[in-house]
Formats: C-alpha cells, structure tokens, sequence
C-alpha cells in the first residue's frame, strides 16, 4: 500500500506544503540518521563522552552538551500500548485512516516508548499489545542547489510502524 506525501502537485516543488524533514547532508546535521533507515535501520546518537542516548537524534548532547555523538540501532519489532485512529478530517497530503500509536520498545531498547505513526494497517485491525515492525517508506524528493551541478532531485524517506502478521 502506497502511503502518499506532499499533495499532488505534478512536477512541481510546493516548499510551503512539504511536510518532510530536508534530510539531505546540506541541510540536516542528522542526516546520518535518514541514510540509516533507508538501509532498514532505525537509529539515534549515543553520546562518546558520558553515555547517554536521547531520541530524537541530536548535534549536541543533552546531558553533558558534548558533541562527540555516534548512531547506536533502536529496535524495529515494537508493541502498542495504546493508540488513535482519525478516519475523517485528515491532514492535507494525508489519506484516511491516520494512524499513531504510543508504542513500547522493549526492555533492551534505551529508548523505552515512543509515539509513532502506523501505516499499512486498517481501520479496526490494531489492538493494544500488537507486535509491530519499522516500515521505511519513500516520501516526495526535494529539490538540492548543488553548484554548478544544477539543481538535482534528493531522493527521501521517512519511518512508520506497521503490523507484522498483514
Ligand atoms: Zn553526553
């Protein structure tokens, strides 16, 4: 099932309307993060100095304001702890249902919940204590001035969660 991005607009950039994150090296400093998932990977900074590893990814840590930060793997099989399902009155550029749950990531994970979209799943299906795996989807690419290179299309992705047994 295809999730949709920025609303229709053919072969035009609408700047004002995407709703992604600029994932691309030149404007994100958290760019390894987006290029971990598109390899399946779900990741966040562990800082080198004192140990701690926030989520979202950051440039600075937290704790200590160190910037020596590495990516450390989050899980990828999580299960509900709750969740709401919009079927009406979605989001521009959102199709209905719209699906977020409030999720668990497992006694080993330094990252304990997590609030998450769900995607591939029908109205009614989910349950709370529900296993759900990372689903990596493509969203609209955006526009990138590289120099005398021209303008050149950055290809992007962002993460849900969807169910395991589909
Ligand atoms: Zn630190």
């Amino acid at each position: 099932m295809p999730v949709p991005g920025i609303p229709v607009l053919d072969n035009l950039y609408p700047a004002t309307m995407d709703m992604w994150p600029s994932e691309a090296k030149e404007f994100n400093r958290v760019w390894p993060f987006y290029e971990n998932l598109k390899q399946g990977r779900l990741t966040t900074t562990r800082c080198k100095n004192c140990g701690h590893i926030a989520f979202p990814p950051r440039v600075i840590c937290p704790e200590c304001y160190s910037e020596d930060l590495e990516y450390t793997d989050l899980p990828t099989r999580v299960k509900v702890i709750a969740f709401s399902e919009e079927t009406k009155g979605v989001p521009l550029g959102f199709e209905a249902p719209l699906i977020h749950a409030f999720i668990d990531m497992g006694p080993g994970s330094p990252v304990k919940k997590m609030l998450s979209r769900v995607v591939n799943c029908p109205v009614g299906k989910l349950k709370v204590g529900d296993e759900l795996r990372l689903a990596v989807f493509e969203v609209p690419a955006m526009p990138v001035e590289k120099g005398r290179q021209g303008t050149i299309m950055v290809d992007r992705v962002f993460f849900a969660f969807e169910p395991v047994d589909q």
